[in-house]
């Protein structure tokens, strides 16, 4: 049986986006699921777009997903150099054997020839065939000039592993450049030689690469190489489903997620259900699970929308999915400044009331600032209430009286305690709990959303729950 071996084999050209990690995570699933080998090759012959320190920022991209490779620059490997650009004399290697076959040769025009060819192929309204105008006598290649590849050209029928029967005609087929003039490859060429020698089993890459497949197929044969699976995986799109997500978009630094908030495995659930899904409603998956259930023939054939709201949505699931020491240890740098000294038993059991309730991590300062100080009263916040907002001031203050009135009784301040006597009060009052409870809640935290009611007040404790109740109404 053939191990399998996926690669991921990005271009150093700046950030990791949403799209590019998925085609990684979809082949580090593919190597996961049969005990494979997973490889981060990097594609760095196109030197006018490499950006600096792009390299660096794609490894921490993927270690911040949980995605490990096994062969790479930093890691090594029997396949090595894992830099396109340190392997120059493979690619010349091999681009000699199609010399030497007769399937390659020195491309002797000039920019402006091969325009006038392009202008003239356009008067003739037929599509611009490089083919159409091989030099016959080509000069011995030197390096000066480049390299081209001699197709063969004939349609092609193929299959996709995820969009299916594939055919083209041969007008698809046309002489590439191998090696261009700075002496780098071109990626037509060097992928190909590089998924052999590096025996790459299965080829994940985004749709902007299938209209190239036939002269990769073509290629192929020229080589004798007996292809890989390829895959081809629909491009991600805005939330319109109009165009190609762009920055506007939201298409940002993957890692930018990561201080946002938001949780490894959420990104991965979220990046792998865009576009795939294994037959079931399923929608929140643990790691294990992804690796388990993915597979090609379920990627949709269709583009993936981008939805930031479902992102948010799942993130908040795996949050709850967390036991609470691991929680705790996510959020260390999400804490607000007032909880610097408070202990560790306390910020867990701060935790473990508003686990439930955070989308990311950044709501925690929000969500739990109250529990480590006073908070300030903001009576504009009741305002902005609808519920709130059907009582004056006066009707408020006069419901919080009543409320210390009733919290003043409760001696043994425990959570059933404190709703018992907050039941009452909704007697007493003849209030609505969205109205009672809302006051209250707000009265004691000045903060957007918070746990349950009994909990938080058990929390704060009593004496800092009647002392804030207090400051809510003299600040009325
Ligand atoms: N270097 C190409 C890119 O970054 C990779 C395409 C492939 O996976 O073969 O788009």
């Amino acid at each position: 049986m053939t191990t399998i071996r996926t690669r991921f084999a990005p271009s150093p050209t700046g950030f990791m986006h949403v799209g590019g990690v998925r085609t990684a995570l979809f082949a580090w699933f593919i190597a996961q699921q049969s005990s494979g080998t997973f490889i981060l090759r990097i594609e760095d012959t196109d030197k006018v777009r490499e950006v600096e320190g792009s390299i660096t920022q794609i490894e921490n991209s993927l270690r911040w997903l949980g995605i490990d490779w096994q062969e790479g620059i930093d890691k090594g490997g029997t396949f090595g150099p894992y830099l396109q650009s340190k392997r120059l004399a493979i690619y010349k290697e091999w681009a000699q054997k199609l010399i030497d076959q007769g399937r390659a040769y020195a491309d002797p025009y000039s920019k402006d020839e091969l325009e006038a060819f392009r202008v003239q192929a356009k008067m003739n309204k037929q599509p611009f065939l490089y083919r159409r105008h091989r030099p016959e006598n080509p000069p011995e290649w030197d390096g000066s000039q480049p390299l081209r590849f001699k197709s063969d050209p004939k349609p092609y029928t193929w299959t996709d592993a995820v969009m299916g029967d594939l055919s083209t005609g041969a007008d698809a087929i046309d002489d590439f450049i191998l090696i261009k003039s700075d002496g780098f490859p071109t990626y037509n060429f060097c992928h190909i030689i590089d998924d052999m020698l590096m025996e790459i089993t299965h080829v994940l890459r985004s749709q902007e690469f299938i209209s190239s497949t036939p002269k990769f197929l073509n290629l192929y044969e020229a080589l004798q190489i007996q292809r890989p699976i390829l895959g081809t995986l629909p491009y991600v799109m805005a939330i319109d489903g109009k165009k190609k997500l762009g920055k506007r978009d939201g298409a940002k630094d993957i890692l930018e997620y990561g201080s946002e908030g938001f949780l490894p495995e959420a990104m991965m659930n979220f990046l792998a259900t865009l576009g795939w899904n294994d037959g079931t409603e399923q929608e929140v998956f643990t790691v294990h699970e992804m690796i388990e259930k993915f597979s090609l023939d379920r990627v949709q054939r269709s583009p993936a929308r981008f939805d930031e709201q479902r992102l948010l949505w799942l993130n908040g699931q795996h949050i709850r999915l967390l036991s609470l020491d691991d929680l705790y240890v996510r959020v260390t740098d999400f804490w607000p400044a007032s909880a610097k000294d408070a202990d560790e038993i306390y910020k867990k059991q701060v935790l473990a009331l508003v686990q439930d309730r955070l989308k990311t991590l950044k709501d925690l300062p929000i969500i739990t600032d109250y529990f480590f100080q006073s908070p300030v009263p903001n009576w504009l916040m009741a305002d902005d209430n609808k519920q709130l907002r059907k009582l004056n001031r006066q009707e408020q203050s006069e419901l919080l009286s009543q409320t210390m009135k009733a919290i003043e009784q409760v001696k043994d301040f425990t959570t059933d305690n404190i709703q018992s006597a907050l039941n009452q009060l909704l007697i007493t009052t003849g209030q609505k709990p969205g109205i009672l409870f809302s006051l209250i809640r707000l009265a004691v935290s000045w903060a957007p959303f918070s746990p349950a009611l009994n909990d938080t007040l058990a929390t704060i404790g009593r004496g800092e729950t009647l002392t804030r109740l207090q400051t809510a109404i003299d600040a009325a």
